[in-house]
């Protein structure tokens, strides 16, 4: 276990504020250091910003954080994702919604997936606390989000290339999803599906179509459609839109089989290990 510490400190709120200077250029740093040729001069002044822009998520970058450097380098496709994978963390549902608490949960996941999965950084792209604040995973998800990338993760096996993945803190086999959390991860998901100009109704998915897995979770998968509607809703109710951008070019060279890590979540015991063959694809 990770050591999560309990209290409640209720200081939710997606809006927390431009970070430094110090720490705006800090995070401009380390997002380029596999990224940032990438990255157009748009996408580099969201990120600077602290935030992919006004109607997106706060997405609170590795650097606020205190994420330790990759093994790796992050392998960047130049690809958008076609798939959504909401996750639980199977980790307990706590009732410390504090940023810090975020932050600490950020830095768990990261060590456990480093330390006992051997993987080279932490596997999903996002993750979003109990109490709704939205934390940058893998290194370089947020610049390759911001242009039309997609940074391979470890977290969904066999579907690692297609997919971005978001760890959604707690467990909801059975517990209610806490409304903070709703609202970010509605947020979230359209932001990406703005980004990405996906359609929600046929992107949004739970990590057990793809694998066999208990995640995300009854709960939480039980409500799917009804995010894919709230999704829906926002992104045509004056939510994100999709900036202008060309195509992403079609990649020179095939993409090697991807060798990643299967996902598996901290203290995931009510999680099937799903480094067993995967489901075929759901239906689309
Ligand atoms: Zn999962």
């Amino acid at each position: 276990m990770f050591g999560f510490a309990g209290g409640c400190s209720d200081d939710h709120g997606l809006g927390d504020g431009l970070p430094s200077r110090r720490a705006v250029l800090g995070a401009a740093s380390v997002l380029g250091l596999g990224v940032f040729d990438l990255v157009d001069n748009v996408a580099m002044a969201e990120i600077e910003s602290g935030s992919p822009g006004p109607a997106g998520p706060r997405v609170h970058t590795r650097r606020e954080w205190g994420a330790r450097k990759p093994r790796k380098a992050t392998k960047i496709l130049k690809r958008v994702p076609d798939r959504i994978i909401v996750h639980h963390t199977a980790t307990p549902n706590t009732r410390d919604y504090s940023l810090a608490h975020a932050y600490r949960l950020s830095r768990d996941i990261q060590r456990f997936h480093m330390r006992s999965r051997k993987w080279n950084d932490t596997g999903q792209q996002l993750t979003i606390s109990r109490g709704g604040h939205v934390m940058e995973g893998r290194d370089g998800s947020l610049a390759a989000i911001l242009s039309g990338r997609h940074v391979l993760g470890a977290q969904a096996l066999h579907h690692n290339d297609h997919t971005i993945g978001i760890e959604n803190e707690g467990n909801y086999m059975r517990a209610p999803v806490p409304g903070s959390l709703w609202t970010s991860l509605v947020t979230v998901c359209a932001w990406l599906c703005a980004e990405y100009r996906l359609d929600p109704n046929r992107a949004i998915v739970g990590h057990r179509d793809y694998g066999k897995t208990s995640c995300p979770g009854d709960v939480l998968y039980a409500r799917l459609p009804e995010l894919r509607r709230a999704v829906a809703m926002y992104l045509s109710d004056g939510g994100p839109k999709p900036k202008p951008r060309p195509e992403p070019p079609v990649p020179d060279v095939p993409e090697p089989e991807i060798m990643e890590e299967p996902m598996i979540t901290p203290s995931s015991d009510l999680d099937v290990p799903d480094d067993l063959p995967p489901m075929r694809r759901p239906p689309s």
